[in-house]
C-alpha cells in the first residue's frame, strides 16, 4: 500500500444495502469513501422508471417514490436470492407499493411500468449507478469490486448477488459479509485487537457476528441474523399505527390508496429518525385522502419516543436474542469481549443503543461511522487481494449448515453453521436399484432435520453411472463453501476414478443464458448512458458558445456591415449559428463537435473584431 495505483487496479469496495448502498476505494494506502454527483456519500438503493420510460437510480428515484410509486422499486434486497413461495415473497407483495410477479423458475420478479424484472438486475441497475459514481472519482474505469452481503445471506442470496455484479459489469473479487468487513475497518484504524462483537441493523437485515482480532488475522468465531428484520419492519409498525389512527378518526382504510400509503410510510421512517435525537415528533399529511364526494382528509399525529418504543420493543428483543445465541455459539460470555461496533443506520435509535449497552453490559465503540464503515473494510479487502498482501488475513466463517436430503425426507448435515470457510466435506452416495445410471442429490442449507424446512440450493443430477447390482456403484460427492460462502458441488465415482458429471437445476434466480443475456443488455445500456453524457456535454458547450456569439453580434455588425468583405463575414458567421441551432436539435454528438469548432473560429474572430474596436 502507499504507492499510487495503476488505473487498471482500481478495486472498489461496495456496501449494496437494503436502503442504501456506499462505495470506497483505498487511496494512497487508506480507505475513503467516494461522495456521489450530490455529494452525499450513500445512495439509495432505489430504483424506479419514469413515466417517459426513463431508469432513475438513487437520490433521483428517491424523491419521486410518492408520486410514482408503482413504478419505484426500494428494498430490493430484501428479494434477492428468494423463491416466490416464500414468506419474505408474501410481506413484500402485501405490504409494498410496486407488484411483484412469480418468475419462471420459482424466484421473484418485479414490474415497473409494465416491464419484469429479476431482482439481480434491479441490483444490477444500482450497482451500475455505483460504479459511474467511482468512475467519476477515480477518473478512469472501474472492473474489480468486493461487494458486501449480510453474514446470515445463504448460498442462493450470495449467487444472486453476484450475478448482479456481473450484469453490473463488475468483475466481483469476493462477497464478504457485511459485519466482517466493518471489523476490518475498525481493526485497521483503531488498531483494535482482541474480541469484538459486530451489531448491524441495516434497512432490512440484522447481522451479529463475533471475532477475535489479532495481528492482522481477523477470525470470525460465530455469526447469526435476520435477513428479514430491519428498519423497513420498524417503519412497518409506525406506518400500521399511522393508519389505524386515521381509520379511527376518518372510518377510512387507506391501505388501498398507493399513494397515500406511499405518504404514510414515508412520513413513518421521517418521523421515526427524528425520535432519534428528540422525544416528541409530529406527522402531517395534508390532503392524505380524497372522498368519492370530493372531501378531503388531513393526517395529523404527535408520536413520542415512548409509543415508538412500545410499538417496536419485540423487534429490539429479538436482535438481542440472536446477540445471546450467537455469544453461547461461541462459548462466551458479554465479558469475555473487547468492544461492541455498532453498524448501520438503525443502530441511532436510543432504545436499540440501551438495549446492547444492556445486554453486553458497556457502551458500545464510538469510533466508527455506522454507514460508512463497511464499504471501507470491503474497499481494504478489495485492494489486500488485489496486491497479494500477507499483512490481512480474513477467516469467515458459513452461518448455516450444508448437507443433503437423505431418505426419508431427512436432512444429513455434512458442513455444520460456523465452520470457517472455505472448506469442504464428502459424502458416499451408492445405488439402490440394479442397473441404476443417474443419482438425483438435494444440496440444503438450514439448521432443520426435515429437508423441506431448509432452503433447497439445488438438485444435481449423477448421470452415466456404470450399470451393475445396486449398491456396487458407490459415488464420492464433495460439497465445498468458498471464501465467499458461495457452494459448490463436485461428484467421482470411487471405482474407476472419474469425474461424474453433474446438471444443476436451478432452483432460484437466473439461468446462464438469461444472465449472459442481461450482462450484454446492460452493457449496452451503459454505453447509451455515457453517450448520452457526452451529448449532453456537447450540446452545453455549443449552447455556451452561441451564446457568447450571439451577445457580440450587435457590436460587430455596428464595424464590419460598412465593407462587403465584413458583410460577408457576419452572414458566414449568422450561418454556423444556424447550423449550430439545427445540430443541438438533434444528437449527432460529432456533427456538434465539428459546428463548435466553427462556432470557435466566429467567436475568436468576433472578439478580435470587438477588442480591436475598443482599442481604437
Ligand atoms: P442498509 O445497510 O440496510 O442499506 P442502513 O444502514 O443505511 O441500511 O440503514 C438504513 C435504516 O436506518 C433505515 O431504516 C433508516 O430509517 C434508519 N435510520 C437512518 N437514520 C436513522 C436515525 N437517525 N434514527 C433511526 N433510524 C435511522
Ligand atoms: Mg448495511
Amino acid at each position: 500500500m502507499g504507492a499510487q495505483l495503476n488505473p487498471m487496479d482500481y478495486v472498489v469496495g461496495i456496501d449494496l444495502g437494503t436502503s442504501n448502498s456506499v462505495v470506497a476505494v483505498v487511496e494512497d494506502g487508506a480507505p475513503v469513501v467516494i461522495p456521489n454527483k450530490g455529494g452525499y456519500t450513500t445512495t439509495p438503493s432505489i430504483v424506479a422508471t419514469s413515466e417517459s420510460g426513463t431508469r432513475l437510480v438513487g437520490h433521483i428515484a428517491k424523491r419521486q417514490s410518492v408520486t410514482n410509486a408503482r413504478n419505484t422499486v426500494f428494498a430490493a434486497k430484501r428479494l434477492i436470492g428468494r423463491k416466490w413461495d416464500s414468506p419474505p415473497a408474501r410481506t413484500v407483495q402485501q405490504s409494498c407499493p410496486y407488484t411483484i410477479v412469480e418468475g419462471p423458475h420459482g424466484d421473484v420478479r418485479i414490474m415497473m411500468r409494465d416491464q419484469v424484472y429479476s431482482v439481480p438486475e434491479i441490483s444490477a441497475f444500482i450497482l451500475q449507478e455505483i460504479k459511474l459514481v467511482a468512475e467519476q472519482y477515480v477518473g478512469a474505469s472501474v472492473q474489480k469490486a468486493v461487494v458486501t452481503v449480510p453474514a446470515y445471506f445463504n448460498d442462493n442470496q450470495r449467487q444472486a448477488t453476484k450475478d448482479a455484479g456481473r450484469i453490473a459489469g463488475l468483475d466481483v473479487l469476493r462477497i464478504v459479509n457485511e459485519p466482517t468487513a466493518a471489523s476490518l475497518a475498525y481493526g485497521l484504524d483503531a488498531k483494535g485487537e482482541g474480541t469484538v462483537a459486530v451489531y448491524d441493523l441495516g434497512g432490512g437485515t440484522f447481522d451479529v457476528s463475533i471475532l477475535s482480532i489479532e495481528d492482522g488475522v481477523f477470525q470470525v468465531i460465530s455469526t447469526a441474523g435476520d435477513t428479514f428484520l430491519g428498519g423497513e419492519d420498524f417503519d412497518e409498525r409506525v406506518s400500521g399505527w399511522l393508519v389505524e389512527r386515521f381509520r379511527e378518526l376518518t372510518g377510512v382504510d387507506v391501505r388501498q390508496d398507493r399513494m397515500a400509503l406511499q405518504r404514510i410510510r414515508d412520513a413513518a421512517e421521517q418521523t421515526r429518525c427524528e425520535l432519534s435525537t428528540v422525544t416528541e415528533s409530529s406527522v402531517d399529511l395534508p390532503f392524505l385522502y380524497t372522498m368519492p364526494n370530493g372531501d378531503t382528509h388531513h393526517l395529523q399525529e404527535t408520536l413520542s419516543r415512548t409509543q415508538l418504543n412500545d410499538l417496536t420493543k419485540d423487534l429490539v428483543d429479538r436482535t438481542i436474542q440472536i446477540c445471546r445465541k450467537t455469544l453461547e455459539e461461541a462459548n462466551l460470555s458479554p465479558r469475555d469481549l473487547d468492544d461492541v461496533i455498532l453498524v448501520g443506520g438503525m443502530v441511532r435509535m436510543p432504545l436499540i443503543q440501551e438495549s446492547v449497552t444492556k445486554f453486553f453490559q458497556r457502551e458500545p465503540c464510538r469510533g466508527v461511522h455506522p454507514d460508512e464503515v463497511v464499504a471501507l473494510g470491503a474497499s481494504i479487502q478489495g485492494t489486500a487481494l488485489t496486491q497479494g498482501s500477507t499483512d490481512l488475513l480474513l477467516l469467515d466463517v458459513t452461518p448455516h449448515s450444508l448437507g443433503i436430503m437423505i431418505s426419508g425426507g431427512y436432512f444429513h448435515e455434512l458442513i455444520g453453521q460456523n465452520t470457517t470457510v472455505p472448506t469442504s466435506a464428502s459424502h458416499i452416495f451408492t445405488t439402490v436399484r440394479d442397473n441404476q445410471t443417474s443419482v438425483k442429490i438435494l444440496v440444503l442449507q438450514g439448521e432443520s432435520d426435515k429437508a423441506a424446512e431448509n432452503e433447497l440450493l439445488g438438485e444435481f443430477i449423477l448421470s452415466g453411472l456404470e450399470k451393475a447390482v445396486r449398491g456396487q456403484v458407490e459415488v464420492d460427492v464433495t460439497l465445498s463453501i468458498s471464501a465467499d460462502g458461495i457452494v459448490s458441488v463436485a461428484a467421482r465415482d470411487l471405482k474407476t476414478g472419474r469425474e461424474q458429471s453433474i446438471t444443476v437445476t436451478a432452483t432460484s434466480g437466473l439461468t446462464e443464458e438469461e444472465l449472459s443475456a442481461l450482462v450484454s443488455q446492460s452493457h449496452d445500456y451503459m454505453l447509451d448512458v455515457k453517450k448520452n453524457e457526452e451529448l449532453e456535454r456537447a450540446q452545453l458547450q455549443v449552447r455556451k458558445i452561441v451564446e457568447e456569439v450571439e451577445a457580440l453580434f450587435p457590436e460587430v455588425r455596428d464595424v464590419m456591415s460598412g465593407t462587403s468583405f465584413g458583410r460577408d463575414a457576419i452572414s458566414k458567421a449568422e450561418a454556423v449559428v444556424e447550423r449550430a441551432k439545427q445540430d443541438l436539435q438533434g444528437s449527432d454528438v460529432r456533427a456538434l463537435g465539428e459546428v463548435q469548432e466553427s462556432l470557435d473560429r466566429t467567436l475568436s474572430m468576433f472578439r478580435g473584431v470587438v477588442t480591436k474596436t475598443k482599442l481604437n
